[in-house]
């Protein structure tokens, strides 16, 4: 076959980079004798009406419409027919050992790839029930089996796209398994339940000659190279058991971490030996080991905690109140904030943030200029605008940013946010800072601005931490309760120190009044987007373009400023999640942003993740926090919020 297209998943490379991991180490079986059965015939007419039931469950989802063998039949009965015929596969096939679901046919070779789904029950996969039983170990091995999924497909070239010839020419032929990063999230790629069942999600691009089924091409995939994937993949005999078990045990480890942190005051920890730096600014991965400088914590702010497999482990532990990051630049302050920034995911070994944790509740606030922004109470921050402009409701669909980043903080704090994380590279000064000199030149009733310095004690009192990168302003030192100094990528205990200069310094004008914080308003949607939009009365249409970017209808909903989502699937459940908000509105009247998002929270924990799709099951979705939710449904243009 001349011309092989792209290969490893176009879209998902875009961001993540190259294929999965290699294979599982299993034994490569006998392509043609396994994944055949002999039950009865074909039904080889479209079968429209079997509509696939709700939940994760393998069992209950329809009848079996025959054998691998009989869809192999059908496959070549419809080769060099017009595309449409591929319909007649949807439907449930039983392979030897494994269901395989057809669920969406796409519609011509140039569309969105078929979706499918493979079901291994629990007595075949094998998998020890130590392994799933428990939701964190059930998510590092669903994890777990996606990476080697997919780097079995990708290994035997099962993911490269046909696309060579022009119109006329093959197209297709690809099956794709969405690709993780560097972090272990809940997914919809692979689901095990509560039986042991294994269910792997794909597309397919079935294959085209122009606009003509190749039907023999896709027999092949489906009915040949799939029942050895699955074997390869999802079978327990055939894993690289100590890798399996080293993903799990890091997880877990990761996660009693996190669980540990509340009990001991604190709201992050960074273990000494973290690999924090990048590879690259495109890149998640690790910077080489030759390149790095591992993290270690000053002694005396060293924490000693022991985890169910690693032990014993040491590193800094971060306390509840105000932490400041200082240094000179390029010491690597952001590069410490980064990895607390994402402390509230867990890694896959090797990514070098294993030990690096955070409060679940921390969220990263930044200035964001020309945001839209609704509703928000930011008096708190901001008053006494021009020409009298409301700020205990104030609007914007371009807020400055000193507005955008008060706005930020104060939707944290209405979604419970306990940790605000934020780096002074990316906030308006004029919001952090407001120096002597300048007070003494504007004054006090024509400035709107009361700078987050004043009100950082204040949010102490309301049980809120913050971690703040900070290296032209001093003037916290005097709110500080730990002062942290990066030097060549080094971190030292500078507390005393920094409380000595500040008495030296004497008072700050900003801190002589401590006002409390003041007010931290509830908002409620009543509309999400214009009556005219939804038209057809089936929701919006969303897609997500990058991990940045979802088109909401006709709006781009831009989410450059959500800086903790890890993954475009999380972006994905995000604008699905959306769509499910719009669509429950009238249902839900009256519920504001904190209880829809816990709502849809608890529906997730209970039911998984698809029930933010349910007109299909998804394969390529990945577990947004609640935060990320809100934040999205604050930046649509669109949405219609009152206090
Ligand atoms: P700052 O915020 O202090 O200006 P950054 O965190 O942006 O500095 O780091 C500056 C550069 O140093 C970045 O390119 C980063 O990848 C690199 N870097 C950061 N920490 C380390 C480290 N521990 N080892 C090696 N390089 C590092
Ligand atoms: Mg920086």
């Amino acid at each position: 076959m001349g011309g092989r297209g792209r290969g490893r998943g176009w879209y998902y490379k875009q961001r993540y980079g190259g294929g999965g991991k290699g294979g599982g180490g299993g034994d490569l079986g006998d392509g043609g004798s396994f994944g055949e059965s002999t039950s009865g015939p074909a039904h080889l007419q479209p079968d429209r009406d079997d509509h696939d039931q709700i939940g994760n469950s393998p069992s209950g989802e329809g009848h079996i419409r025959g054998s691998v063998s009989n869809l192999r039949a059908a496959l070549q009965q419809i080769h060099g027919k017009g595309y449409k015929a591929y319909h007649d596969i949807k439907g449930r096939w039983q392979g030897l050992g494994f269901v395989l679901c057809v669920d969406r046919v796409q519609g011509d070779p140039f569309a969105a790839p078929s979706c499918c789904r493979v079901q291994v029950p629990g007595h075949i996969a094998a998998f020890p029930s130590q392994l799933w039983q428990d939701k964190i170990r059930r998510t590092a091995l669903c994890d777990y089996l996606t990476r080697t999924f997919a780097g079995i497909v990708s290994a035997a070239g099962g993911d490269t796209q046909q696309q060579a010839g022009g119109w006329h020419g093959e197209k297709g032929g690809d099956m794709q398994v969405d690709m993780p990063g560097q972090h272990v999230l809940e997914r919809t790629s692979i689901l095990i339940n509560g039986q042991g069942d294994v269910e792997a999600r794909f597309t397919v691009g079935l294959p085209a000659r122009g606009r003509s089924v190749l039907g023999d091409w896709a027999a092949n995939i489906l009915t040949a190279d799939l029942p050895r994937y699955v074997k390869q993949g999802l079978h327990w005999a055939s894993q690289d058991a100590a890798a399996l078990r080293m993903h799990l045990d890091c997880v877990e480890d990761t996660q009693s971490l996190r669980d540990a942190l509340p009990g001991l005051g604190l709201v992050s920890f960074v273990g000494d030996g973290a690999v924090l730096p990048r590879a690259s600014g495109a890149s998640d991965c690790p910077m080489p080991a030759r390149q790095a400088v591992p993290f270690k914590s000053p002694i005396n702010l060293s924490v000693e905690m022991s985890l169910p497999n690693r032990g014993l482990v040491r590193g800094l532990g971060v306390k509840s109140g105000v932490t400041l990051i200082v240094g000179g630049g390029f010491h690597g302050k952001t590069t410490l904030l980064r990895a607390i920034e994402a402390g509230i995911y867990n890694k896959i070994p090797g990514d070098g943030r294993e030990l690096v944790v955070t409060d679940p509740n921390a969220i990263k606030v930044r200035a964001e200029d020309g945001r839209r922004v609704e509703a928000v109470d930011i008096s708190p921050f901001i008053n006494n605008l021009p020409y009298g402009r409301s700020t205990t409701c104030f609007s914007s669909d371009d807020a400055s940013g000193s507005t955008s980043q008060s706005a930020n903080i104060q939707e944290a704090l209405e979604v419970r946010a306990t940790t605000l994380l934020v780096d002074e590279d990316t906030c308006a000064t004029n919001f952090m800072i407001r120096d002597a000199r300048m007070q003494a030149l504007v004054a006090k009733e024509k400035e709107p601005i009361t700078p987050f310095l004043s009100k950082i004690k204040a949010l102490a009192d309301l049980k809120v931490s913050c971690i703040l990168v900070i290296g032209g302003s001093g003037d916290y030192f005097s709110v500080a309760g730990t002062v942290l100094c990066m030097e060549d990528f080094a971190c030292r205990d500078v507390t005393a120190d920094a409380h000595l200069i500040a008495q030296q310094f004497g008072d700050i004008p900003a801190l002589q009044e401590a006002p409390p914080y003041g007010r931290i308003a509830a908002r409620t949607p009543y509309s999400i987007h214009p009556p005219s939009e939804d038209s057809r009365g089936r929701g919006i249409k969303v897609s997500t373009k990058t991990i940045h970017t979802i088109s909401y209808g006709s709006i781009e909903l831009d989410l450059n400023g959500v800086e903790q989502l890890a993954e475009k699937s999380q972006t994905r459940a995000v604008a699905f999640a959306l769509q499910l908000i719009a669509s429950q509105l009238a249902a839900r009247h009256g519920r504001n942003i904190l209880q829809l998002i816990e709502q849809i929270d608890a529906s997730i924990d209970d039911q998984g993740l698809d029930i933010l799709s349910p007109q299909l099951k998804c394969c390529d979705l990945a577990r947004p926090r609640r935060f990320e939710i809100a934040a999205a449904l604050n930046r649509l243009r669109t949405v219609k919020l009152k206090q």
